[in-house]
């Protein structure tokens, strides 16, 4: 191994003992980009790698509100610029349970090359809270978000750093997070959010955009197989939006999705959740519980296994982990391996450990493709949107969603071309590495030591 490349994870692995999420998506990265160390001794008297992986602030505030009983709560808000290089900090906030500094450090660290892929001016960022939405009401979510936004406001701004949802924010966190940063502000400046309504400046095709863009990804993996999307059977994890923007795309491509998941268990549907009526009613059975997917399979007859994930069934094509990071470990890289599916396509951020990863990668017949440049379709509309609200129009659907093709078009064909510049064959998961990286690492050169 490189021993540059060596002696950083050393130091990450002793700096940030407490931080697993984040060491483990840093020593990943590193070591796909490799080749690209190797041809740049310069790299090391501008100690880039330790640069690269320091995020340039990250801020921690408490996040004080009151149920609807008047009883006050305390928790934690983070936002991590990670890394500003070729725009402004840009990434989504995630309010859930689990939320701590190592899995915000390890998304905005993500953030910012899967930004990069996108071909957009768009830094990585990424922040949250701990807050548990589940069981909430509306006036307590409110409530929550404008105190959050108390605290986060001064750190961002239109040409600073532009939030957006993730999970457990969606279009309505982010309108009570806009209306209070508003309030603060006394400006109209809707280029501070994405993934807005569209009444004040959201762009058309966002709340599909992610899933949009996956299959549209998979679309290009399968061309380059001499394959086509047509009649494909897709196990999706998850049934959040990104999950179902993949649903709603592969039903209208004469592919389906046949296994979904949630915390509860799975959902296996042989006809396909692809008509209107079953999309919809995952939209309403979210909304109502985003921890129960049982619910569909009463409505509509079909089959539940509880507390159990699907992972090594062979009645698909191809496996989407669209739920959390590390939903796919050893255990259940073994059975897909051995289940013959030939394409794994990642969707979450990070939805894959390391040495699963490894395995996956490792095994001839499967085509792994990688979360940072599968997903990156989401970002990528939040980086139209906030064009079209800087010059203060909306673009249709067809613009947006044929800009949206493009982009996955095009970071499918650069991930290809990086990794066969360095000798790696079809290697999506390097490439996409590394073509991330060598945009960041230019543009952090060019500007000089900090
Ligand atoms: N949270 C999403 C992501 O992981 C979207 C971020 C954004 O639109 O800024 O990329």
């Amino acid at each position: 191994m490189n021993q540059y490349i060596k002696d950083t994870i050393e130091t990450i692995y002793n700096r940030y003992d407490s931080q697993p999420e984040f060491v483990q998506a840093v020593e990943e990265f590193l070591l796909s980009i490799e080749p690209v160390v190797d041809k740049h001794p310069e790299y090391k008297k501008n100690d880039l790698l330790m640069r690269l992986i320091s995020p340039e602030r990250l801020f921690k505030f408490r996040v004080v509100w009151t149920d609807d009983e008047g009883n006050a709560h305390t928790n934690m808000g983070y936002r991590c610029q990670f890394n500003g290089a070729i725009g402004p900090y840009k990434g989504g906030l995630r309010f859930q349970k689990n939320v701590n500094e190592s899995i915000i450090k390890f998304l905005a660290f993500e953030q910012t090359f899967k930004n990069a892929l996108t071909g957009m001016p768009i830094g990585g960022g990424k922040g949250g809270s701990d807050f548990d939405p589940a069981g909430k009401s509306e006036s307590e979510i409110m409530r929550f978000c404008q105190s959050f936004m108390t605290a986060l406001y001064r750190y961002i701004g239109p040409d600073i750093d532009v939030p957006a949802g993730d999970m457990g924010v969606s279009q309505r966190e982010i309108g009570y997070l806009f209306g209070q940063y508003r309030r603060l502000k006394g400006n109209f400046e809707n280029g501070v959010l994405t993934g807005k309504g569209l009444s004040y400046g959201g762009s058309l095709i966002r709340p599909e955009a992610t899933g949009y863009g996956a299959v549209y990804y998979l679309n290009e993996v399968l061309k380059h197989e001499n394959d086509t999307l047509e009649g494909k059977r897709i196990g999706v994890s998850g049934y959040g939006n990104v999950a179902w923007g993949i649903m709603k795309k592969a039903a209208e491509l004469n592919a389906k999705v046949i296994y979904m998941s949630g915390p509860d268990g799975y959902i296996r549907d042989p006809d396909g959740i692809s008509t209107e009526e079953k999309l919809n009613y995952i939209l309403e059975m979210r909304r109502i519980d985003p921890m129960h997917c049982k619910p569909y399979a009463e409505k509509f007859n079909c089959e539940f296994v509880p507390n159990k994930k699907f992972w090594g069934v062979s009645d698909v094509d191809i496996y989407m982990p669209a739920a959390v990071q590390n939903d796919v470990g050893f255990e259940a890289a073994k059975l897909i391996g051995d289940s013959g599916v030939k394409y794994y396509i990642e969707v979450a951020n990070m939805p894959t450990t390391n040495d699963a990863l490894s395995y996956l990668r490792s095994c001839e017949h499967i085509i792994v493709a990688p979360s940072k440049a599968v997903n990156a379709g989401g970002v990528g509309v939040s980086a139209l949107e906030m064009s079209q609200n800087s010059e203060r129009l909306s673009w249709t659907a067809e613009e947006v969603d044929e800009q949206l093709h493009r982009m996955m078009k095009t970071i499918h064909d650069n991930s290809v071309k990086a990794a066969e510049e360095f000798g790696l064959g079809y290697d999506l998961v390097s490439g996409a590495n590394i073509a991330g990286f060598e945009k960041v690492a230019e543009a952090m050169l060019e500007q000089g030591l900090f």
